[in-house]
Parts: structure tokens; sequence; C-alpha cells
């Protein structure tokens, strides 16, 4: 009999639960904004419950938003730490879901867990080193070194990286509350937003926007190659969605590494090295899910 798991992509403005075992046996799925942690957690734990008289699960998997405690050391291990959702701060989400199902929980950041489900059904498949950028409303990154998912003190903050900025040719500040103009503060969508007076999904294909943002995207691009020495790189989220800033992002990378590192992926098979996921807008919750197995056998 197939085992089945239970996954949830918790993201700060909507949460989606599935149970399943992979892209092709996704059998119950619900979506839910993202209110109250008591509220949240409740519809969770009830659309499992209802699942778990029909069929039992062997394990959930949570990818989501954080900061989050990923050291099983800890005593906060699966809390939600300080953030910036408002009510959410030091919340025991793994271990309310645990106590209520008396299932395992495993629980890590919504990228570790989309790059996880790429790595299992999609874009990173049989690869051990590699990352995936989320570039939506903020910049999130994860991934995998020697095939284990990228944690550590706490969990990589990729998107909060120094980058270059000139500031004649862009003046715009950056919004990072913490830091003004770090990549995140430069290129995610409230940038685009900010810097040129409209959303960047109403921005043309040809408007300089796109040139400057690949740009950016491409300086963190480069620090990420020189540091993880990556086998490939997903870019995802909503901004990607603007499928012209491929090639203009390893247009840039390119010109940047100046073939400093001299291997195929990096100079003739770029198209192969900064690719889009595969796996859509069920990424997450198939993420979840991949978590999960790892878990659960
Ligand atoms: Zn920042």
């Amino acid at each position: 009999m197939t085992k089945l798991y239970g996954g949830i992509e918790a993201g700060g403005t909507k949460f989606v639960c599935a149970i399943g075992s992979g892209p092709d046996d996704l059998r119950a799925e619900a979506r839910f904004p993202t209110t109250t942690p008591q509220e949240t957690i409740a519809r969770c734990i009830d659309f499992f419950r209802n699942w778990a008289q029909v069929s039992p699960l062997t394990a959930i998997g949570i990818a989501s938003f954080g900061p989050v405690d990923l050291d099983p050391r800890s005593p906060t291990y699966g809390y939600i730490g300080e953030t910036n959702k408002q009510g959410w701060d030091n919340i025991d989400f793994a271990g309310a879901m645990g106590r209520a199902l008396a299932l395992p929980i495993v629980l890590d950041t919504d990228v570790n867990g989309a790059a996880l489900g790429e790595r299992r059904w999609g874009a990173a498949q049989g690869l051990d080193t590699f990352l995936y950028l989320t570039v939506g409303t903020g910049i999130g990154g994860g991934g995998m070194v020697g095939g284990r998912l990228i944690h550590g003190l706490l969990h990589p903050e990729m998107g909060h990286i120094r980058i270059p900025h000139d500031r004649q040719r862009d003046p715009y500040s950056g919004w990072c509350p913490y830091h003004g103009d770090c990549l995140e503060g430069l290129a995610a969508g409230p940038a685009l937003e900010g810097r040129w007076g409209q959303p960047g999904e109403t921005l043309p294909p040809d408007h300089p926007a796109w040139e400057l943002e690949a740009h950016y995207l491409a300086l963190g691009l480069h620090n990420y190659i020189c540091t993880f020495s990556p086998q490939r790189i997903l870019l995802g989220g909503g901004i990607m969605e603007q499928a012209h800033l491929f090639p203009m992002i390893r247009a840039n990378v390119q010109r940047l590494l100046n073939e400093y590192i001299k291997v195929p992926a990096l100079i003739k098979n770029i198209e192969d090295y900064i690719v889009p996921p595969q796996l859509g807008n069920r990424a997450g919750v198939l993420g979840a899910i991949a978590l999960a197995q790892r878990l659960g056998g």
C-alpha cells in the first residue's frame, strides 16, 4: 500500500495543506488565508484529522515562512521565531501539530522545502549541491550542499546579502527595513514598485527595469556560485514569471564571472544551469510532502 504523507506550505499570506505521495498522487488539498496562529493551525489540524479517519498518514512535513528553528536539539525546534508576520512570534508550530495528530512532524524553511521537492520530482533531480532562489515579495534561498539541506546557525538568509549598489545608475535607496539596499531591498517586488512607481508585472519586457533587475540578481548569483559551487540554480517566485529575465540574468552572470570558473555549465551550457523550477505553484506543498517522506521512510 502506498504510504501517504501530509504537507503544509505555510506562507505569510496563505496556507496550502495536501495529502498524497507525489505530484501524480495528491488526494486532497485545502487552501486558506493565514490569519492568527491559533485559527490557522487549527484549520491545518482539522484537515489532517478528517483525512486520518479515512486513511492513516505516515508523517507530516511543513515548509514554513521564517525564521524557523531547525535544530532538533534546540528546545524551540519547530518554532517560528521573531517574524514580521504579526502574531506569529515564537509559535510552537511543529509541536502543536504533533501533539494534536500524534504523528511525526518535520519542519523546514519554505525554500528548503521547495528545493527538496524540485530535487525529488523537478528541475534538480540527480543533484546534491544546488540552490533554489525565490524572487517575489521577498527574496529567499535554500537548497542542498552535499545532499543535505542547508541549515546551520539558523538557516541561510540569501536575500539579505550585500551587493554593490551604484547610486548614480540607481538612486533608489532600497526598502529592506534592516539593511536598506541589500539584495532583497533592491530587487524584490517592492523594490521594483518603489523605484518605478508601478508593480513589476505591469512593466513591459523592454523596460530598463529588467536590465537592472537582471544585474542585481546576477550579482547575487555570482556570490552564491563562488560560495556554494552549486551544480544548478533554480529561480522561482512571482518576479521570475517574467520569463524574459532568464536570458538577461544568464548573460549578466557570464559577464560578471568573466570566465573565471572554467566549467561548461557556466560557459557553454548556462541555459541548463540557471533554470526555472518545474513544479510550479505546487512546489511548496510538494516540497513539504518530500520533507515528510524523508522522515517517514
Ligand atoms: Zn535586508
